[in-house]
């Protein structure tokens, strides 16, 4: 029985065997593979993890016509703030309009813990429906609603004949996992379930011949490109331009989707993941009920990897010398660019901090840019990167690896021993390497280029600029100082972890 035939997904945790925990060498991790976590990932001591309502309304708040309606707590919508000027910019690039995020909350109180919170969750539907007339109204179900155990799923069907949005429970409880890429499979199943459905007002009455075999030739051609937010426009135009130089039409989803207009993806020849920690259970559930076969393998970070992805998906279509010709010519490109920045980077230190296959894939690039990895941290560690870590180690040197949700202390001991030039780092996760006074480098802004050829040029520039004048931190470091005792210094940073490589 398919996963989407169910109310809810199954969490990481269980359906990949996904872990928070792991402190040792990336040879280590390579070497053990799925083995080297508890699943549960515990620590003995934790200072915070991250929610997987963040990354899931990161994606729904960019879908045009829609109404995100948080069931729960008011402060569970706070991080909404943040990523309005992403939608906002993402709107105004994609569709020459500027749109903010509609995100409404039902507020629950300690009243509605007691009592329940479906009669309001109901009126919420409602107002939302009569005030902003949406296509869509996701209702997100957070921890109250789990705790207390509403049915969320029931309220939407029973009050679904009365509105005339279409209403998506999506269930994005924080206790119920660890993990925060269990977000993306919970936005997936729900789009999955209730808007793949090709509209009828969209069959044509009488099929026209002509029209159908033109469908086709389109369709043979069209490939959808995955981007759950980890691509800005810039990012999804570079790989616009690579797969357009093959001859071949994209279609980009989810974000900034029109959910009336969702259906499309079910009618494409190939799908390809620009990131795997995102979207095997999407792709999965399009080649089993659609029919469309998935490339999911590299990231197009860095100049081998954004080869090796570009090959992977010419060879789908059997365009492979076509491929060779602009690899090797934007190689060649990139290499005389490239040139001037190298000997700043030659033997220079740097420690990688992001979700895992971002920091694998950004690592592999920086090794190309002659950087040496001083360590890498990653959010989580699932089946996927395993591939990426065979091709770190082929550099051939061993270097620190911790896998964590967050957890700064273990972070800051690591700085302190591997003593790094550089941080690359989420903009929220940059503060402990910059009051060290590391020079630090945001590693993902949807505002900045990173992906593809373009990705590695405008990366390089940055880094460039970056360490030729680092006194931003330095001066940082001078008046701001770490809340940890020398004692956890010389401690040993995975003290915490209790299973220690999972033995
Ligand atoms: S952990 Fe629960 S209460 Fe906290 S933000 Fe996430 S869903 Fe809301």
């Amino acid at each position: 029985m398919s996963y989407f035939e169910h109310r809810e997904p199954p969490k990481r945790e269980d359906r990949l065997k996904a872990c928070i925990a792991y402190g040792g060498t990336i040879c280590g991790i390579a070497g053990r593979t799925k083995g080297c976590c508890l699943n549960d990932g515990e620590r003995a001591f934790a200072q915070g993890s991250i929610c997987l309502l963040l990354p899931a309304l990161a994606i729904m708040n960019t879908f045009p016509d829609s109404v995100v309606l948080l069931h729960g707590a008011i402060g569970c919508g706070s991080c909404a703030h943040s990523q309005n000027a992403n939608v906002r910019s993402g709107s105004k690039q994609r569709s020459g309009q500027v749109r903010d995020a509609v995100w409404l909350s039902t507020a629950l109180n300690e009243t509605d813990v007691i009592n329940g919170g479906e009669a309001k969750l109901e009126e919420a539907i409602r107002e939302a429906d009569r005030r902003y007339r949406p296509a869509v109204i996701l209702v997100v179900a957070s921890c109250v609603p789990g705790i207390i155990g509403d049915d969320v799923d029931g309220v939407a069907e029973r009050v679904q004949p009365l509105v005339s949005a279409r209403v998506l429970p999506v269930h994005c409880e924080g206790f119920k996992t660890k993990i925060w890429a269990t977000a993306y499979d919970a936005v997936y199943h729900a789009v999955g379930r209730r808007l793949l459905e090709e509209p009828e007002e969209y069959l044509p009455v009488i099929p026209d011949e002509l029209d159908d075999l033109r469908e086709d030739f389109i369709r043979s051609r069209t490939v959808n490109l995955m981007n759950v937010s980890s691509m800005g426009r810039v990012d999804e135009l570079e790989l616009t331009r690579l797969l357009r130089a093959l001859e071949l039409e994209v279609n980009i989803f989810p974000v900034f989707a029109d959910p009336e207009e969702m259906y499309r993806i079910t009618q494409a020849a190939l799908s390809v993941s620009t990131c795997p920690t995102h979207d095997d259970y999407l792709l999965k559930h399009l080649e089993e009920k659609y029919g469309i076969p998935y490339i999911i393998g590299h990231m197009p970070i860095g100049i081998e990897n954004t080869g090796a992805w570009l090959r992977d998906v010419a060879s789908f279509f059997h365009r492979e010398e076509q491929a060779e010709k602009l690899i090797s010519q934007e190689e060649r490109e990139l290499e005389s660019a490239l040139e001037e920045f190298k000997p700043v980077f030659a033997g220079k230190k740097v420690f990688i901090n992001a979700g895992e296959f971002r920091a694998l894939a950004t690592a592999k690039l920086l090794a190309e840019l002659g950087f040496e990895v001083a360590a890498i941290r990653s959010f989580h560690h699932d089946e996927f990167a395993e591939p990426e870590y065979e091709k770190l180690t082929a550099l051939g040197a061993d270097f620190q690896f911790n896998v964590a949700n967050a957890q700064p202390f273990e972070e800051a001991n690591l700085l302190q021993r591997t003593e790094p030039d550089l941080f690359l780092g989420h903009w929220c996760g940059n503060a402990t390497a910059a009051k060290l006074g590391i020079p630090t480098h945001v590693i993902y802004n949807t505002g900045l280029s990173y992906i593809g050829y373009q990705g590695a040029y405008e990366i390089a520039r940055r880094l460039y600029r970056q360490l030729k004048n680092p006194a931003f931190n330095k001066n940082i470091s001078k008046y701001l100082r770490l809340p940890y005792k020398r004692s956890w210094y010389q401690s040993d940073p995975y003290k915490y972890i209790k299973a220690r490589g999972g033995a």
